[in-house]
């Protein structure tokens, strides 16, 4: 006897987490997004359905396959992939799930999805993305983005977090993650010129000191320059 598991009907689309790189199509028209591992065969946009990746002449997902979105129920979980060394530069989704699914316990497959937000990681140097420069490799005509500042960007080619967002259309929000910075005790760059400015201050005057100590010994100032 064939046993079927109970039908859902939620009321809301279930929201889901996943990791993806972002990308832009080679002419620069539309952004969408790339999976990791089995994923990264079909690039998928901001609202998309997905195909059985292997040419199955079925619907995803299929019980029978392993095709269709994927996602995990918890935040924590997909954030946990992007620590691994080949995700550093993959970006957090957060989705709803649109269409049939097969729930899983850690997890929905599924058949269409909607991306609500992308959260971009820092810099590889510690601090917030201030824009998306190309990544150096892409794939199917599409340009692969990753998290750069302002500095680390040099001379690559360049996007900024809301043009990305306007090219991925569907009311997509991206939010770039607070740098190392923001994070611990490090001091940022406005608290280490103001530092810099005091000890300047104080240096001027201790010299200052020094040289009228030097004249009322009647000797030559002391060499602190
Ligand atoms: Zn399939
Ligand atoms: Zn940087």
């Amino acid at each position: 006897m064939r046993t079927r598991l109970p039908e859902e009907r939620p009321k809301e689309p279930p929201t889901g987490y996943k990791i993806a790189h972002l990308v832009l199509d080679a002419d620069g028209g539309r952004a969408g997004f790339l999976g990791v591992s089995l994923g990264a065969a079909a690039p998928y946009r901001v609202l998309d359905e997905a195909r059985c990746v292997y040419g199955r002449r079925h619907r995803a997902p299929h019980r029978r396959c392993d095709c269709g979105f994927h996602c995990v129920h918890e935040r924590g979980t997909a954030e946990g992939l992007l620590v691994q060394a080949e995700h550093r530069r993959a970006v957090l989704l957060e989705v709803s799930v649109l269409g049939p699914y097969i729930r899983f316990e850690r997890g929905f497959r599924y058949a269409r999805q909607r991306v609500r937000t992308a959260t971009v990681g820092p810099c590889p140097c510690g601090a917030g993305a201030s824009v998306l420069a190309d990544a150096g490799w892409g794939r199917d005509g599409r340009r692969a983005l990753e998290a750069a500042c302002g500095g680390c960007a040099g001379g690559r080619a360049r996007w900024t977090l809301a043009t990305f967002a306007r090219l991925a259309g569907g009311g997509l929000r991206i939010v770039a993650a607070p740098g190392v910075d923001a994070l611990g005790d490090a001091p940022g760059m406005p608290e280490l010129a103001a530092e810099a400015a005091l000890l300047q201050a104080r240096l001027d005057w201790f010299q200052g000191q020094l040289g009228r100590l030097g004249e009322a010994m009647g000797g030559d100032e002391p060499g602190v320059r």
